[in-house]
C-alpha cells in the first residue's frame, strides 16, 4: 500500500530519536492522519476507507520494520477504532474516519493487572451521566489519544464489564508519569486514573454488562493479529539488518573474509529466517481464518500472538549474538528491536496466559 510505504519512510527517519528520547512518534502519526491511515478501518458510509483487518495488520507490520513504537500506537488506534466503528455513535465514527480522532484501549488496571477481561473499576449512573472511578495501569498514547475505549464493571447490569468512550480531557481523568521503559519507548504508555469523572451515558460502547463480549469478539482477534504483525515486522527487520551486517564486516587477517562466510553465522541467520517465516505463515492464516469466520478462528487468534511474540524475541536474541559486540552499539540497528520485541510477550493476553488458554482449548476445557 502506497500510503503505508510513505508513512514507513517518515517512521524510519524518526525511529532513532523516538527511541533515544522516549518521544511519541508525532511526525509518523501526523503522516498517517494526512494519508488516510487513521480512518483506514472506518466504513465508507462515515467517510472512512472501508478496509478491514488484513489491511490494518499489514500497515502495522510495515511500520514495525522501521519503528516499533509507531506500530504500537497504530495497533492501539485500530483496536479502538474497530470498537468505535461497531458500537460508537455517528459523531465518534465520523471523527475516526476523518483522521481527527486517535484511539487507544484503556483496559489494564492495577487491580486485575494483565487479566484485562476482569476490570475492578466502577461506573455509577446519575441521571443521564455516568461517573467513572478507575486506576488504569497502562494506556498507550495516554497523552495523545483523543479518547480512550475504557472498561469498567457494569453500571446496572449483570456481567463482567461495560465499555465507554472517555475523552482524554474529561475532568477527573489524570495521566501520571512519563514512559521510560526498556522498549517501545515512544509509545507514551502511562497510568491513568479517574476519580468522579463524568461522561454522558450515551457514550457507552455496546450494552451494559456486555463489555466482555466486545473484548472477545471485536478486540481480541484484531488486537492479537496486529500485535503479532508488529512482532513479525521487527523479526523481519532483524533478519535483514543481521544479514547486512554479516555481509559487510570483514576479517582483515583472513583475506577480508566476511562474517557471512562463517557457516555457524549463516546457520544462525537461516534459523532466524525460518522462525520469522513460520510466524508469518501462521499470522497470514490467522487473518484468513478471522476474515472468513473459519471454525478454527479462535484457536488461530490465541496462537498467533504467542507464536509471533516468542519468534520475534528469539530472532532478536540471535541477532544480538550474530552481530557480536557491535550489536551493543545503536548503529547496527538490532539492540533497539531486541528491547522493543520483548513487550508483546507481556502484553495481555500474555504468552503464558495464551499457552494456558490454548492448552485448555486443545484439551476441550472451557477457556474461562
Ligand atoms: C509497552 C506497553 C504498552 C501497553 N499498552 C496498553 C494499553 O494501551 N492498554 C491496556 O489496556 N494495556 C496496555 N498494556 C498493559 C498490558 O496489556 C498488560 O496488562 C501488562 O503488561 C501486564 O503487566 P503486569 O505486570 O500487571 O502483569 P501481571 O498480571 O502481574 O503478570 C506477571 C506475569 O504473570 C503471568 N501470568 C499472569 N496471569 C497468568 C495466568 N493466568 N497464567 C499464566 N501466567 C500468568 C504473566 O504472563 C506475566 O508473565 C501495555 C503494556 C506494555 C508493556
Amino acid at each position: 500500500m502506497k500510503a503505508a510505504e510513505a508513512v514507513a519512510g517518515v517512521a524510519r527517519q524518526h525511529a532513532i530519536e523516538v527511541d533515544s528520547d522516549a518521544r511519541f512518534p508525532e511526525a509518523t502519526i501526523r503522516a498517517a492522519r494526512e494519508l488516510g491511515l487513521l480512518g483506514l478501518v472506518s466504513s465508507e458510509e462515515v467517510g472512512g476507507k472501508g478496509a478491514g483487518l488484513d489491511a490494518a495488520a499489514h500497515v502495522v507490520e510495515r511500520l514495525a520494520r522501521e519503528c516499533a513504537s509507531s506500530a504500537m500506537v497504530m495497533t492501539m488506534h485500530y483496536s479502538g477504532a474497530f470498537v468505535i466503528e461497531e458500537h460508537g455513535d455517528e459523531t465518534a465514527r465520523r471523527a475516526v474516519a476523518s483522521g481527527q480522532h486517535l484511539s487507544t484501549l484503556a483496559f489494564s488496571e492495577s487491580g486485575s493487572r494483565s487479566h484485562f477481561w476482569a476490570p475492578t473499576s466502577s461506573a455509577k449512573v446519575e441521571g443521564d451521566e455516568v461517573i467513572l472511578d478507575a486506576d488504569k495501569s497502562w494506556i498507550t498514547s495516554a497523552r495523545h489519544a483523543d479518547a480512550y475505549v475504557w472498561s469498567s464493571r457494569p453500571a446496572n447490569a449483570e456481567g463482567m464489564s461495560t465499555l465507554w468512550l472517555v475523552p482524554r480531557n474529561t475532568e477527573g481523568v489524570e495521566k501520571s508519569g512519563g514512559f521510560n521503559g526498556i522498549g517501545l519507548r515512544g509509545n507514551d504508555s502511562a497510568p491513568v486514573t479517574a476519580w468522579g469523572a463524568r461522561i454522558p451515558m450515551n457514550q457507552r460502547l455496546g450494552e451494559d454488562g456486555r463489555g466482555f463480549d466486545v473484548m472477545m469478539g471485536t478486540v481480541l482477534p484484531r488486537f492479537s493479529i496486529m500485535i503479532a504483525a508488529g512482532s513479525i515486522g521487527m523479526a523481519e527487520a532483524a533478519v535483514q539488518a543481521t544479514a547486512e551486517h554479516a555481509g559487510g564486516v570483514k576479517y582483515a587477517h583472513l583475506e577480508q573474509m566476511t562474517l557471512a562466510e562463517l557457516p555457524t553465522i549463516r546457520a544462525y541467520v537461516a534459523k532466524m529466517k525460518i522462525r520469522t517465516d513460520e510466524a508469518r505463515m501462521l499470522w497470514e492464516d490467522a487473518i484468513r481464518a478471522v476474515e472468513s469466520g473459519r471454525e478454527d478462528a479462535m484457536l488461530r487468534v490465541l496462537e498467533v500472538k504467542a507464536s509471533a511474540a516468542e519468534a520475534a524475541s528469539a530472532v532478536l536474541d540471535t541477532a544480538m549474538r550474530v552481530c557480536g559486540g557491535q550489536a551493543f552499539r545503536k548503529d547496527v540497528g538490532v539492540e533497539r528491536r531486541f528491547r522493543d520485541a520483548r513487550a508483546s510477550m507481556v502484553m495481555a493476553p500474555t504468552t503464558d496466559q495464551l499457552y494456558d488458554f490454548i492448552g485448555k482449548a486443545v484439551c476441550g476445557l472451557p477457556l474461562f
